[in-house]
């Protein structure tokens, strides 16, 4: 599969990411928003590689507790959509100052300047002008916003927590965790270390993702975002913990006519059954059968095309 066969619905990259100049002499150049209508939607399932700490509230005493919630009749983990964009939007950052410096061979901090007037940086200094900007949405004070173009969604795990959590009641127990002390003469009292509680690996979560007014640059640098993250890690203790594993399963022009409850009850427990519902066209879209893109390779390859794009979007706002 290559970019090229899927160029006719997506939007060119003039069209969305154009920067314009400022009115005023010297004034830094400004993104204007745009609103094409249509969409794509990416659909895969994760599969966690290692323990995983899904935590959006604050823990008590020295216990960690993961997010979890009762839906569709049993207990499962839940991965919000604010963390999977948090990490997806870092990682899309990183991605994207590597293909700066070996495009510009300029350190990304003085191309960033040049390019968009501040280098841009997660979560408090948005430039409001670059590519990452445009996608995941940016606001600040003074100067005005630009709304997301990806949208996320809340997802959960296939399993039960009964098979797939780590806590007090499971077989494994809590994790426990260390903190350092640097007087290593002291006694280690109970403050010296936590529990945590965590998804097991083999956990699958499926996930939905929708772009609106897509270019060909925000697919594959999606794509590759989505890849990096997964080496980074998502969740508490990132560093070490929260990898995964993605398999793509479809891209297609338009919205789904599914949600992520959907997919759970197609699953009903087990992780392998989504892929099977994609692969059978059991899950339908706003856009013709035939036009959705199926299997994690192909669409694995569209992501491989991200470097010539980049070439033609720095040559644009050059
Ligand atoms: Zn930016």
């Amino acid at each position: 599969m290559s970019i090229e066969q899927i160029r006719e619905w997506l939007n060119p990259v003039e069209s969305v990411l154009k920067l314009e100049e400022g009115k005023k002499k010297n004034e830094p150049k400004t993104l204007p928003p745009v609103m094409k209508r249509n969409v794509v939607s990416i659909v895969g399932i994760k599969r966690t590689a290692g323990r995983f700490l899904p935590v959006s509230h604050e823990g008590y005493s020295n216990e960690t507790h993961i997010d979890k919630v009762e839906l569709l009749g049993q207990e499962r983990a839940e991965f919000i959509a604010r963390k999977l964009k948090g990490m997806e939007r870092r990682a899309h950052m990183s991605v994207f100052r590597g293909l700066i410096e070996g495009t510009l061979e300029e350190e990304w901090k003085s191309a960033f300047e040049k390019l968009f007037g501040r280098a841009c940086t997660i979560p408090s200094g948005l430039c409001v002008t670059c590519w990452n900007c445009s996608l995941f949405g940016a606001l600040e004070a003074g100067k005005g916003g630009t709304f997301a173009r990806i949208r996320y969604f809340d997802t959960w795990s296939v399993e039960s927590t009964e098979q797939c959590v780590a806590s007090l009641q499971s077989e494994e127990g809590m994790g426990i965790g260390n903190t350092v002390s640097e007087d290593l003469r002291g006694e280690r009292d109970s403050a010296s270390y936590h529990l945590y509680e965590y998804v097991k690996a083999g956990t699958h979560f499926p996930f939905i993702t929708i772009i609106e007014s897509p270019t060909a640059l925000d697919i594959a640098g999606y794509i590759q975002a989505v890849r990096m993250a997964d080496l980074h890690g998502y969740g508490k203790y990132n560093a070490n913990h929260g990898k995964f594993e993605t398999t793509f399963l479809a891209v297609a022009p338009g919205m789904p006519r599914f949600s992520v409850l959907t997919l759970l009850e197609e699953a009903n427990g087990d992780g392998s059954a989504i892929e099977k519902g994609f692969k059978n066209g059991k899950f339908q879209y706003d856009a013709p059968e035939g036009a959705v893109i199926k299997g994690h390779e192909s669409i694995v390859s569209l992501g491989d095309e991200l470097k010539g794009e980049f070439e033609q979007y720095i040559q644009m706002i050059r």
